[in-house]
């Protein structure tokens, strides 16, 4: 697949997960390696955070000679891609059945820390929310890699609960996406979208938050068990079924919950050492 180019010296590759380009940066080298940017100079490889399908092909960068650049938060989970598997159970060691293609694969070492890099290039822009040290990046040619801070109305549609740790700082990302000074978005999922586009995404996915949220609140006039509401949750929103969305969806109603019960909406219970959860 060529690079296409977005403008400018912007470019992305298009994948699963897509790859940026930018002058002598490659941006999330996940779905793309070294072998499909070969013939361009590679001294910078950033990474905008730390799930396996964003940085897999990073080291074959590295080992050739370009730093890995990535956030504070999110080097640990490319250090040490195991973080993730274990912390999707509890820390607890999950059969590898359990756990998504997206945080499984290569380890590798990180040279420096986004907070700590500069370049009036391309500046990094902190957005939280799908992981702790999520960071996007604006090139001088007004191009925003967004990764998956902003989803698309198409992939809201093909994946119904797209994954997010935290809904309230998710919110506020999408908000400071919508501030930033930039013409166009590539996403680490789907097509590139124009300003107006990106900005109407943006809202659309603060909207179905919220639905999410409406969802849940519905579903727990009376109490209901984490198993039984991801259950009605999963039937609701006509989730896929398999075992690893399973556990990347109950990660997603658990920072729901956490949320709702943090504003006042929804409060939780023991009892017979079960957690229930209920409506305010
Ligand atoms: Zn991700």
């Amino acid at each position: 697949m060529e690079p296409v180019r977005v403008v400018g010296n912007s470019y992305y590759l298009p994948a699963t997960s897509n790859t940026g380009l930018f002058k002598d940066y490659v941006i999330d080298p996940g779905s793309t390696g070294y072998k499909e940017v070969a013939g361009k100079e590679i001294n910078n490889v950033l990474i905008t955070h730390g799930h396996n399908d964003h940085f897999r092909h990073a080291c074959e960068f590295r080992e050739r000679g370009a730093r890995v650049i990535a956030s504070r938060d999110d080097a640990l989970l490319v250090r040490y891609p195991e973080v993730n598997i274990r912390g999707l159970f509890s820390w607890a060691k999950p059969p590898i059945e359990l756990v998504t293609p997206y945080f499984q694969g290569n380890a590798c070492e990180v040279d420096r820390l986004v907070e700590e890099w500069q370049d009036p290039a391309i500046r990094p822009v902190f957005l939280p929310g799908h992981t702790l040290g999520q960071y996007g990046f604006i090139t001088e040619d007004g191009v925003f890699y967004t990764a998956d801070a902003l989803y698309s109305e198409d992939l809201w549609s093909k994946y119904k609960l797209p994954y997010c740790i935290d809904p309230d700082v998710c919110r506020t990302s999408l908000r400071r996406i919508k501030e930033q000074d930039f013409d166009y978005i590539v996403p680490g999922h789907g097509r590139p979208l124009t300003r107006s586009e990106a900005l109407k995404a943006a809202d659309f996915h603060l909207s179905q938050l919220d639905k999410v949220d409406d969802v849940v609140l519905d579903l727990i006039s009376e109490p209901v068990s984490m198993e039984d509401l991801l259950s009605m949750l999963a039937e609701k929103l006509k989730l896929y079924h398999s075992m690893n969305n399973y556990y990347i969806a109950l990660v997603m109603l658990k920072g729901h919950m956490s949320s709702l019960v943090g504003r006042g909406k929804a409060g939780y219970k023991l009892e017979n050492f079960t957690l229930y959860w209920y409506r305010i």
